[in-house]
């Protein structure tokens, strides 16, 4: 990591990015590259911003409060981790869109903390796509049925769903859960569902991004590959 720049590093992930729009035949403009800069400084995030990246996601929303007023305006922050209920005041009048949605509960609170600040809050579901206990998200059969309940919430806008797909060796062995995402996006916007418009898959990290993209995705979340490995022996 020491060779290697930040500003190398999003110009190597941009280019694989391209590279497989083309392959897939996709247009090369067609996915927004997220910075996941959790854990990392804000001399890291600044370094990104100089190199041309606008889109960061965090993880914690200490780390976004912290961060988000010592970047330039026109940066979007994006939520990526898990959201707790009590948490959601703090960041719902500045976070971009939430990718996080897991729960009626949160879904609730996010919408009358939208209503309260006079906004709607995109906002994409996260679905649990492998199916793993050890991981946050709704169960792929159960997520039209969520989809239709949180419809109903003035204060959020489902633009689409989010996965984190199961942890493989070989980034082949993710495509099948990128596909399978795409299809439940598709089978949910058949259902014609008033106010979900699921144009959004944001799908794929460090391992794995060039697959998702390959499979569709609008967002790729992409963190060590830009930033370096994360040291959580420090936090
Ligand atoms: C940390 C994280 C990422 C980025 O992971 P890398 O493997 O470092 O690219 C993407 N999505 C979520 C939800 C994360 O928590």
């Amino acid at each position: 990591m020491s060779l290697s720049t930040i500003k190398d590093n999003l110009e190597q992930v941009n280019s694989n990015i391209v590279s497989a729009c083309i392959r897939s035949g996709r247009k090369t403009d067609s996915v927004t590259l997220i910075a996941v800069s959790k854990t990392k400084p804000v001399e890291m995030l600044l370094e990104a911003y100089a190199a041309g990246a606008r889109d960061f996601g965090e993880n914690k929303v200490q780390e976004i409060v912290d961060k988000i007023d010592k970047l330039p305006p026109d940066a979007r922050f994006h939520m990526i981790g898990h959201l707790q209920t009590n948490k959601v005041k703090y960041i719902i009048d500045r976070i971009y869109m939430i990718h996080s949605l897991d729960s009626v509960k949160l879904a609730m609170e996010i919408d009358k903390r939208a209503k309260a600040a006079g906004r709607v809050v995109p906002c994409l579901i996260e679905i649990n796509i492998g199916n793993e206990e050890s991981k946050y998200g709704i169960n792929p059969k159960e997520a039209a049925e969520f989809a239709a309940e949180v419809s109903q919430l003035t204060g959020i806008k489902i633009m689409g769903l989010m996965c984190v797909a199961p942890a493989v060796d070989d980034p082949e062995d993710a495509r099948e859960y990128f596909v399978r995402m795409r299809e439940l996006s598709v089978d949910i916007t058949r259902k014609n569902i008033d106010n979900i418009e699921l144009s959004i898959l944001s799908m794929g990290m460090s391992g794995d991004y060039m697959v998702a993209v390959e499979e569709g995705a609008d967002f790729v979340r992409v963190g060590s590959s830009i930033f370096g490995l994360r040291d959580y022996s420090k936090l």
